[in-house]
């Protein structure tokens, strides 16, 4: 079998002035990604190659596109290959079977932020006013292309972007389908390769687009978005920049409960338990709010009252109870939790200490009995 019938090939181009399709071969068969925009989309090739690269490593196979890339992006993507051979012994080096350009460095003024309304694009939004133009919101990251909160969550980000005074760019794509079809997990690998195709195809609106830290300095795993990769898929016209790695989630929150609009158009469940916006009964739910609670804030989209069981019931990591642990010294001396609410966080607390000793009372005995 030839390198070539077992390669990634890699085709795209402009459809129409806003959308880029692109067409991949593979050995696992061929699949056309659709990506539209309510503005012109540029650089299609280019924005092709954060999509592709992946799937190539993942096949550890040669990856031909057709198309030249600048040697900007061709210099990232060999710090980008070994960050993630680094982490994922899954994937292997791909190479990328394309002619290089010298291209020199010239990207818009404009500066996007992914924005999906949560606690995380708001903070950078919130603290990167001045340089902040867009805020790019993508149907067919967290919310599937057909998912029925999909305009509900449209309108308030178009709200949001409007009292931010920020131009809002909607993206929609099924790029997902691609990782979930090759084996890609989305969090942890596929999801900063798809943030950098947005960002690429938007070169012609911003230049340099923010991506809102979801982990704290020295608390980051292996993600699909992180300080080590995401500026490494930069190309001559377009630039990803990490943001807030060293703000804590708590911090955030005390940022964003004192601006208005985060507070009317909030946006953090992932579960959407009986199609609700904000479900405000799942853990993540659960801890914003009582987060919120803490430092005074009230957030429309959020339920006010918060049930003390769900809470008490709550699996907290170790860092997740430091938080809590906060959040009642907070609520006790500001009187805004009732004795159920506290009783309860503090149940919480005492049952993630009991696990998190018993894990390393177990990991101090079995490293004590290792022969090496
Ligand atoms: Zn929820």
């Amino acid at each position: 079998m030839t390198g070539h019938s077992t390669g990634v090939r890699g085709s795209a181009r402009l459809a129409d002035p806003t959308t880029i399709t692109v067409d991949v071969t593979t050995p696992r068969g061929a699949f056309t990604v659709t990506t539209t925009a309510d503005v012109p989309l540029a650089a299609p090739t280019a924005s092709a190659v954060p999509l592709l690269v992946p799937v190539a490593m993942r096949h550890g196979h040669t990856l031909r596109l057709d198309g030249a890339v600048d040697d900007t992006q061709a210099a990232g993507l060999d710090r980008v290959q070994t960050t993630l051979t680094s982490w994922y012994s899954h994937l292997g080096r791909a190479t990328v079977d394309a002619p290089v350009v010298e291209l020199p460095v010239d990207r818009a003024a404009g500066v996007g932020c992914f924005f999906s309304g949560g606690v995380d694009s708001f903070y950078s939004t919130l603290t990167r006013d001045e340089r902040i133009t867009h805020l790019i919101f993508v149907v067919g990251f967290d919310l599937a292309p057909g998912h029925p909160l999909v305009d509900t969550a449209l309108t308030e980000v178009r709200r949001a972007a409007e009292s931010l005074n920020k131009t809002l760019v909607v993206v929609r794509t099924d790029v997902r389908e691609m990782s979930d079809r090759h084996g890609m997990s989305w969090g942890p690998l596929y999801h900063g390769a798809a943030m950098a195709h947005v960002a690429i195809a938007l070169s012609d609106h911003v230049g340099t687009v923010l991506v809102p830290s979801s982990f704290v300095r020295g608390q980051t795993p292996p993600w699909g978005t992180h300080p080590d990769l995401d500026h490494h898929w930069a190309t001559a016209t377009s630039v990803l920049e990490h943001d807030a790695i060293e703000v804590t989630r708590p911090t955030k929150i005390a940022r964003i409960a004192q601006d208005p609009t985060a507070m009317e158009h909030l946006r953090v469940c992932w579960q959407n338990r009986d199609g609700a916006y904000n479900c405000g009964r799942c853990e993540k739910c659960l801890r914003t709010m009582l987060a919120l609670r803490a430092v005074g804030g009230r957030c429309r989209t959020l339920p006010h009252h918060i049930d003390s069981d769900a809470v008490g019931a709550l699996r907290l990591t170790s860092g997740q109870a430091r938080a809590m642990r906060r959040n009642i010294d907070a609520m006790t001396a500001a009187g805004t939790g009732t004795p159920d609410l506290l009783a309860a966080m503090q149940r919480a607390v005492d049952r993630s200490d009991r696990y998190w000793s018993r894990m390393f009372r177990a990991h101090a005995w079995v490293t004590a009995r290792l022969p090496f």
